[in-house]
């Protein structure tokens, strides 16, 4: 047989070193400098398994895409019969799987969100949320919080809080104002008669997991009546049962007038991404049907994959499982915390989205490359590198859970003592 390697240099090149040379040479020197070398297969439930056939635990699920675990049975066989039918749409023809899917997120969102517009990310599905709310108020302005995390499109950059990711971009849409996340009053000092909205997640994610106090989220919807201005919540990591309720928002009781979803929408097979909105919101529409559109959202293949995954993740109770497993990992992370505090500063967060607080980057990173060691995986929030988040499948099993959160406590006495041998 030929050798592969002989007559083609490049497979005979490591994947590292062809992706720094085709992709992202700098993104390329953190993964070698982190030990991430080897590259992905497949994956089963909470496990990912790369090319060696070495199994990782995912806590870090896919950033929040594998709420329903890789591969995911049901998932699995809704793709492939819909793949089988029609996976594009003519988008001149109706397109059945995605009006089913508008009729079931009517059905399951809160209140009276009653219209679906489909994209194929969360930073397109915030982008669709800004321009309605825009179009909706004849207003042009938006008030969004300090390390808030919304996308990397121009609009959703905008509306985002980290400079690192804005500077090199600006000038941005001018009038946006960042107010403080979990400050009612500063959102209602903020706010006057030319914001067409405020934006903001129920609990940041990428800002390091921050959980907002109890009535935050109905402070900001009544200041927002107050103005007539439309509210977006952006569940783009915390939906789809992650926080415990299918929509955090749900823990609120509050209706926003757009609810952004995107991520674990797709069932860890396909992306999707949606803005539900209230029917004042969406009025819009009926002047100018074609005012917003996306060539592929909504596509019947994505489209029947997220209907099923939301199906999948009621029937299997999958907010009450994270729950459950939120509260068993909250123990165990409570109790790490309370034996070295020189290396956790705080554990926070709700259901299965937990974020852990190191002193500095410098810790985050030494657990996390432990942990990679032991074949578990996390990883930081975007906008705050001192923060690793869990955020594992919800199907993750408790054994599972179990041995990931045995593995991270012998992470954290290694990173200890590697501290105290630094003298920190
Ligand atoms: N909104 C939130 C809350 C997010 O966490 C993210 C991504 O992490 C986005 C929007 C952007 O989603 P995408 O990367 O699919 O554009």
């Amino acid at each position: 047989m030929e050798n592969v390697a002989e007559s083609d240099p490049m497979m005979a090149m490591d994947l590292l070193t062809r992706y720094e040379r085709s992709v992202n040479p700098g993104l390329a020197r953190v993964f070698r400098f982190m030990g991430l070398e080897s590259a992905e297969a497949t994956g089963d439930g909470a496990l990912l398994i790369d090319e060696n056939g070495t199994e990782y635990i995912d806590l870090a699920g896919g950033y929040g895409v594998m709420v329903h675990g890789y591969r995911h049975p049901r998932l699995l066989q809704a793709a492939h019969r819909q793949l089988e039918k029609l996976a594009q749409s003519s988008r001149v023809l109706l397109n059945r799987p995605m009006v089913e899917l508008a009729e079931e997120l009517q059905q399951v969102t809160p209140g009276d969100l009653t219209y679906s517009f489909f994209c194929n990310s969360g930073a397109e599905a915030v982008e669709a949320a800004l321009k309605l709310a825009r179009a909706a108020t004849g207003r042009s302005e938006w008030i969004s919080t300090v390390g808030a995390f919304h996308g990397k499109t121009m609009g959703a950059l905008t509306v985002s809080g980290r400079d690192t990711y804005r500077d090199p971009f600006q000038p941005l849409v001018p009038g946006v104002t960042h107010v403080s996340y979990g400050d009612a009053s500063a959102v209602r000092r903020a706010l006057h008669s030319q914001v067409a909205a405020v934006i903001v997640e129920p609990i940041q994610g990428e800002g390091g997991i921050i959980v907002p106090p109890d009535n935050y989220l109905a402070e900001v919807r009544e200041a927002c009546d107050q103005t007539g201005t439309l509210l977006i919540v952006d569940e783009v990591q915390t939906g789809m049962g992650r926080t415990g309720r299918l929509f955090a928002i749900e823990h609120s009781g509050v209706v926003p007038d757009f609810l952004c979803l995107a991520k674990a929408l797709g069932g860890g097979i396909m992306p999707i991404g949606a803005v539900v909105g209230r029917p004042s919101a969406w009025d819009i529409f009926s002047v100018q049907p074609l005012i917003h559109t996306s060539t592929f959202g909504g596509a019947p293949l994505a489209a029947a994959v997220a209907l099923e995954a939301i199906r999948v993740t009621i029937e299997e109770r999958l907010p009450e499982r994270a729950e459950m497993l939120g509260n068993i990992a909250r123990r165990r992370l409570d109790q790490m915390q309370a034996r070295y505090p020189g290396v956790i500063r705080e554990v926070r967060g709700m259901g299965l989205m937990l974020g852990l607080e190191f002193a500095n980057a410098g810790v985050a990173g030494a657990l996390m490359a432990e942990l990679f060691q032991r074949h578990i995986l996390a990883v930081y929030t975007l906008n705050n590198d001192r923060v690793i988040r869990l955020i594992p499948p919800l199907v993750i099993t408790e054994d599972q859970l179990d041995t990931a959160l045995t593995e991270m406590e012998a992470a954290m006495a290694a990173v200890d003592q590697y501290l105290d041998e630094l003298g920190e």
